[in-house]
């Protein structure tokens, strides 16, 4: 790795050399020296055998670009050896920069800082639901943090946590940017596909920052699909290495949500949070007052999120509390309902009108998209 970072530091110093026809442009290099910073800068230039006044010099000059102290094991290093004299150059690579010092007039070091080239490719992926989504992505080479923006895709229309039966279909293309040691920088969904006995088929394609389906409709929508969100619990439970698969009751005009106490709650739409506190059976309740009349409640919670109190104003997706049993509650669980202008909404049966849509070009792209998805 460190070696194929070196090499594409040194077709970046040989352009340098070239192009500022430096006398010492003809020269190849005899040695490549290259590693990670598992150690200080100072502690990598003394075992390359760097003298105490160089070091400092090379240390000056970095510093006035680069914030030494922040260098990490997944920063790279290559200290290159000419063929004369002690005359040492040095690559120093950090946040998909290039610094690159080198002698100059009268024995100070110039810098100079290069972006690293990052090379883009794409991959897809799809299969069939064997106990969670988490796990069939993850057993077909699905990286996680793609699996989360996948599930983000999907937020207004599909509840990964409760909604995913064995046998459902999924597929997704992505395209992504690896820098010359191959490491992964950047990533995107550009089309993914969800087919469940509970969900129907769900399309999306990537046009211009937005998603949109095969009839071009914009993804996007008032309300999330649900108040525990994939990607905040999916993190929440990753740390204590369990993949949730959540359920919810109906007993009565709202939804109950079984989780464990402490699972994130999050906000199903913009809105201002009209109560936060104790009201009697409810327990700790926190309530927002959304556009066009409606109204969500979050009942029996443990706590809520820092600065969560009547008129705070909340975005789509903003953690606001925490699941808990207080009240009349027999265990831990999210009470959440819906309301507008007072009266009780079936959240799960509301239909939501799309944020917009594409048409024309943009939508045959967005078709094209969907139809390249691998079958499973
Ligand atoms: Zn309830």
């Amino acid at each position: 790795m460190a070696g194929a970072a070196a090499g594409a530091a040194l077709l970046a110093a040989g352009a340098l050399f070239f192009s500022g026809g430096r006398p010492f442009s003809s020269e190849p290099p005899l040695r490549i020296s290259s590693g990670t910073f598992s150690a200080s800068l100072d502690a990598v230039l003394k075992a390359e055998g760097f003298d105490d006044g160089t070091r400092h010099k090379v240390s000056t000059a970095l510093s006035k670009k680069l914030n030494l102290r922040r260098l990490r094991p997944e920063d790279s290093y290559a200290v290159v050896y000419s063929t004369w004299g002690p005359f040492k150059y040095l690559f120093v690579t950090r946040d998909l920069q290039n610094y690159f010092l080198f002698p100059g007039e009268g024995g100070a070091y110039s810098l100079s800082v290069l972006p690293v080239q990052v090379s883009t490719a794409s991959s897809k992926a799809s299969g069939a639901i064997k106990s969670s989504l988490w796990e069939s992505m993850s057993a077909a080479g699905v990286p996680p943090a793609l699996i989360l923006d996948y599930a983000d895709v999907f937020s207004w229309s599909v509840d990964f946590l409760t909604e995913v039966r064995d046998g459902d279909k999924w597929a997704l293309a992505w395209e992504y940017g690896a820098d010359p040691a191959g490491r992964v920088v950047s990533q995107k969904v550009t089309a993914a596909l969800y087919d469940g006995g509970e969900t129907g088929r769900k399309t999306a394609a990537a046009h211009s920052g937005g998603y949109y389906d095969e009839k071009g409709e914009s993804l996007r929508s008032m309300f999330l699909r649900a108040p525990l969100h994939y990607r905040r619990i999916s993190s929440y439970f990753t740390n204590r290495r369990f993949h949730p698969v959540l359920k919810y009751f109906r007993p009565h005009q709202g939804i109950d949500y079984a989780a464990p106490s402490g699972t994130p709650v999050s906000a199903v739409a913009d809105g201002t949070v009209s109560f936060a506190g104790w009201k009697g059976g409810n327990g700790k309740l926190v309530i927002l007052r959304h556009g066009g009349g409606y109204e969500t409640t979050y009942g029996h919670l443990s706590r809520y999120a820092r600065g969560i109190r009547a008129g705070k104003r909340v975005s789509q997706g903003d953690l606001i509390a925490y699941v808990g049993s207080t009240g009349l509650s027999s265990g831990p669980h999210l009470d959440f309902r819906l309301k507008q202008g007072g009266k009780p909404l079936n959240f799960l049966k509301i239909k939501y009108r799309s944020s917009g849509g594409v048409s024309g070009k943009a939508r045959e792209a967005v078709i094209a998209a969907i139809r390249a998805l691998p079958a499973e």
